[in-house]
């Protein structure tokens, strides 16, 4: 329990309730079913269960101090006396709405533009509601994510079955299954689900380390942006592009700063990936080549509970998005903890592998000779053992394509440290963001070890502006897909 919280009649309260809190409750409940799964040990169980307490706790207490009508102002004046970041009590506010107990309406003021301006929005303030109900009895939002499963609205990350206290989900193929007999309807697999909702301004404030709400471009907050390649010769002979992911995790190894790396490699079935835990800077090479069969890569965090590392994590938008809701929405859980490194690739669209094998079927090509696959200029490539090029629209096999993806906004991995892709650079690059300090830090390194070779993204054809165009494109089909959603009164992800 929080040593901080003062004793008043409302710190009393929110006590009261926290301890009466179903998340709480069903934790303690079950103590013995979650140790007896071996996926955390009793000290982790209490440190999780605390950090939950503490959470649940300030959560309440911002609840007690709303009234009837409240603005950015209460947010900031909160967030003052309880010494706490505003992004921190912001993420508070968006749990309240998704449990329903608040409305929050976000003002915006719309900036006219003209010829050569597009029109553009600028934050104003928030209009807080705060509804009549009791916060001990939410259960709904807390459910098992195989609402999210059911409703198409599931990315395949695979985090839920990385952290399920009692070890019963399995995510295969892109595809979510839950053992209802083992499941102890705790709710943390809907707790980090990117799916169930995101609070996307609080992960860009997150991102710009920004006290304030601020408009962003298409790709999302970044620092810097380059076109970089890689200098090492038995990386650049296996990667797809410029293999700038591949050289950061080698110098992340080489130079001690991570002891494992998550990634992803190719199962004994070719071209179906699999999640695999690297434990050095030679097993980087298994791990090149773009996959664009959907791998659940986070549901192998549950193996790393147990021996602490320095971790790096490379993985597609919807994964880092997962991830930085996690360590914004912190309960303790330890393989997130340990996560230092948080490397994005872009992400247009993912396959299951049955769908893969229909664009080999549709190309007259065997998947067992299948060398690389790329997506550009709105073409699927495929590239055989023998030479061959086989190419198809992407329009004429977006059917194909995951349909939980078309409720995707992010292609640039907004929410990583660093995020690297093709689009934007010339063929042989690739095009990087850098959007913390973290990955500034990492980019600058691989420049220093005269490891790659590195231009601004401004100096490079088509660059940015394709890049943005793309990005865009996504974001728009993404809203029209949840507004068909909307539309039709189905389940959508709450962003
Ligand atoms: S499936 Fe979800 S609700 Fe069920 S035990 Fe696992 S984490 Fe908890
Ligand atoms: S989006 Fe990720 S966390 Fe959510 S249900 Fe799917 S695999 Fe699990
Ligand atoms: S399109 Fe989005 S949801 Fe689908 S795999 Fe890529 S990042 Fe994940």
């Amino acid at each position: 329990m929080s040593s901080k919280l003062k004793i008043t009649k409302e710190g009393l309260n929110a006590i009261a309730i926290t301890v009466d809190s179903y998340r709480i409750r069903v934790l303690i409940d079950a103590k013995k079913e979650i140790l007896g799964s071996g996926i955390y040990n009793e000290e982790q169980y209490d440190e999780m269960l605390f950090k939950m307490f503490d959470e649940e706790l300030l959560k309440y207490k911002l609840f007690n101090y709303l009234s009837n009508s409240n603005n950015f102002k209460t947010i900031r004046k909160f967030s003052e006396e309880n010494s706490i970041e505003i992004r921190k009590t912001l993420s508070l506010l968006e749990l309240l709405k998704n449990e329903k107990l608040i409305g929050v309406n976000e003002i915006y003021d719309i900036i006219e533009g003209d010829e050569n301006t597009p029109e553009s929005s600028s934050f104003k303030d928030l209009d807080i509601v705060k509804f009549d109900g009791d916060p001990s009895r939410v259960k709904s939002i807390y459910e098992p994510v195989k609402t999210i499963f059911e409703t198409h609205n599931c990315s395949g990350c695979g985090l839920c079955a990385g952290i399920c206290p009692v070890n019963c989900l399995e995510i295969y193929n892109g595809f979510g299954k839950i053992d209802e007999d083992k499941c102890i309807r705790c709710g943390l697999c809907y707790f980090v689900c990117p799916r169930s909702y995101l609070p996307v301004t609080v992960l860009n404030m997150t991102q710009d380390q920004a006290s304030e709400i601020k408009n962003y471009s298409q790709v999302g907050h970044y620092l810097e942006a380059y076109s970089a390649r890689t200098k090492l010769s038995e990386i650049a002979e296996t990667c797809q592009d410029g293999g700038i992911t591949s050289t950061c995790l080698y110098y992340l190894f080489d130079s001690k700063n991570i002891d494992k790396a998550l990634g992803a490699k190719m199962s004994r079935t070719p071209w179906r990936p699999e999640p695999i835990i690297l434990q050095k800077k030679e097993d980087v090479l298994s791990t090149t080549g773009t996959k664009y069969v959907s791998n659940p890569n986070l549901k192998i965090l549950k193996d790393l509970n147990k021996s602490p590392s320095n971790l790096a994590v490379v993985g597609v938008p919807c994964m880092m998005q997962a991830l930085l809701k996690s360590s914004i929405y912190n309960i303790g859980i330890p393989s997130l903890n340990q996560i230092k490194y948080r490397i994005g690739i872009f992400c247009m669209e993912s396959f299951s592998y049955e769908s893969f094998v229909k664009i080999c079927e549709a190309l007259k090509v065997d998947v067992k000779d299948v060398k690389k696959t790329n997506i550009n200029k709105g073409k699927f490539f495929v590239y055989s053992n023998s030479g061959e090029e086989l190419t198809v629209p992407i329009k004429e096999i977006g059917h194909l394509a995951r349909g939980d993806c078309e409720v995707c906004f992010d292609l640039t991995s907004e929410s990583a440290d660093i995020s690297i892709g093709s689009i934007g650079s010339p063929s042989g690059w690739n095009s990087v963001l850098i959007r913390t300090e973290t990955g500034k830090e990492l980019y600058q390194s691989l420049i220093e070890n005269d490891l790659i070779e590195s231009k601004p993204l401004a100096d490079v054809k088509p660059g940015l502006p394709l890049l943005e165009k793309i990005a865009k494109s996504k974001k728009t089909k993404c809203t029209k897909h949840i507004d068909e959603k909307k539309t039709e009164n189905l389940r959508y992800p709450h962003y």
